[in-house]
């Protein structure tokens, strides 16, 4: 058992993502006084406690009978760093990224740059301070170096617009994100758009007063291709009068599901200049699919991409998931061979992250829980596979819970990285987003920081509270 007390409160939440990467091999008890921590802490333990130390800290960790005890600086990457160090010693397990438990390392890279550090520093920094392993310090400064010309010199008038469609046909087992069921909410549907357009009217309105523009759309979900051929029709008109007058670098419509993606809809947003669309399919092996909840097959992924670039888009991006129940490396190689025929110009790869809230949470085996290296070869592969075809890694995202404690990667050939994708990642624009569950960040570039303003997250809220989402928009 690990037994664990943490004096400096400041440090229990970071510190407590750090101990779940050794959960595995070790039962965690989080005593709230030192008084709990002495009474838990017995002769089979390994025992951590944190204390103050005057402008330090005190940290003691070992095992029953040999702790010992060192003082610190009480810097955050110090104080992990060293709890890190000390149960890799206890547990032996490495983490692939080390005491990295955040949601955006490629951002370290960034700012070490910007202080002008040489990549030979930047890279010494990864691994001593941090832990991460090299191929992951490979792949850290590869997508920063292919992102910077994409998001520097930061133009600060600049926004993208998010605008969410929170309405899905089934729910996939492994999803934890708020939507809803159409067939149980989609009389809301009619309502909801309404609204939306009237928020998109109304913020757009704010961004010019602010003298900014709009130069990126992202419509995401949920699922936009819920939408129908009419309604779609209408949310794009509404965003070409609210956006008239800007030049759109990007515009993207993550249509996800296919059995929601018809010829009339994909015509419907050709002509409203979309020019980036994500068809996702997650896996090509049928069983999976049937097993997730996706209420598709491989063939229906492959009529709909010959309808995809039949009519024309300038990219593609399709989206993989690595680790699926039952899945095995030569289930994961299939899948990428299969969908590198349908010539995607950009490919994600996800690693599979068991979120409380999902369905697959209470269904999942605990084999199917521990990556032991199999999630890891499947990215490896998948990732090479990938790059034989000129599709490179070009941003990159952590979530918690992911098998292995791995990574989510977007792939793209050149000239078809998303823009909305590395601003949203990097925080250095400000992104306006619209409809429930969104969250709006605005940036302040100089001051290397970024507000959140977050919109409701249940449907109902939204309708019924539309007018204190108009006042927070003021804010913004
Ligand atoms: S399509 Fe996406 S948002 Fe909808 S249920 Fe599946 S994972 Fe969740």
């Amino acid at each position: 058992m690990l037994v664990v007390y943490i004096g400096p409160e400041r440090f229990s939440y970071e510190l407590s993502l750090l101990f779940e990467l050794f959960a595995a091999k070790a039962d965690i008890v989080i005593a709230d006084t030192k008084e709990a921590f002495f009474e838990r802490f017995g002769i089979e333990d390994f025992g951590l406690m944190l204390e103050p130390a005057g402008e330090q800290i005190k940290i003691t960790a070992g095992h029953f009978d040999q702790t010992e005890s060192s003082l610190i600086s009480a810097e955050n990457t110090e104080v992990k760093r060293r709890v890190y160090e000390a149960l890799e010693q206890a547990y032996a397990p490495r983490s692939p990224w080390g005491i990295l438990v955040g949601v955006r390392p490629v951002k370290i890279v960034h700012e070490m740059l910007d202080q002008g550090l040489m990549m030979t520093d930047i890279r010494k920094a990864l691994a001593e301070t941090y832990h991460i392993q090299t191929d992951k310090i490979d792949l850290l400064t590869e997508v920063a170096l292919r992102e910077r010309p994409h998001l520097y010199p930061v133009e600060d008038k600049a926004v993208s617009l998010y605008l969410c469609i929170p309405f899905c046909p089934t729910r996939c087992s492994y999803c934890s994100f708020p939507s809803n069921d159409l067939a149980k909410k989609g009389k809301h549907l009619p309502d909801y758009l309404d609204h939306l357009i009237e928020e998109l009217y109304f913020s757009v309105n704010q961004i010019r007063r602010a003298g900014k523009y709009v130069d990126c759309v992202y419509i995401g979900g949920g699922t936009p291709t819920t939408l129908s051929a009419e309604q779609m029709e209408r949310l794009l008109k509404a965003a070409d009068e609210a956006l008239s007058g800007f030049k759109i670098k990007e515009f993207t419509v993550e249509a996800g599901r296919p059995d929601t993606i018809t010829s009339e809809k994909l015509e419907v947003m050709k002509r409203h200049g979309v020019d980036r669309i994500c068809v996702n399919p997650q896996t090509m092996n049928p069983e999976t699919l049937d097993r997730i909840g996706r209420r598709h097959s491989p063939e229906d992924i492959e009529k709909v991409m010959h309808l995809v670039k039949t009519i024309g888009f300038k990219t593609v991006n399709m989206d993989l998931i690595m680790g699926l129940p039952g899945e095995t490396l030569e289930d994961a190689v299939y899948t990428t061979n299969r969908i590198l025929e349908l010539a995607p110009e950009s490919v994600t790869l996800h690693t599979l992250a068991i979120k409380r809230a999902a369905r697959l949470n209470r269904e999942a085996s605990d084999d199917e829980r521990e990556s032991d290296g199999r999630v890891e070869a499947m990215l490896n592969a998948a990732d090479t596979l990938l790059r034989h075809h000129g599709i490179t890694p070009y941003y990159m995202y952590r979530q918690k819970k992911m098998l292995g404690n791995l990574e989510n990667v977007g792939y793209a050939k050149p000239g078809h990285a998303s823009l909305y994708n590395m601003r949203m990642m990097e925080e250095r624009h400000t992104i306006v987003a619209l409809g429930a569950g969104a969250v709006s960040k605005i940036c302040f570039p100089e001051e290397n920081r970024h507000e959140r303003v977050a919109n409701f997250k249940g449907l109902e809220d939204y309708l019924n509270r539309f007018d204190e989402i108009l006042e927070k928009k003021k804010e913004i």
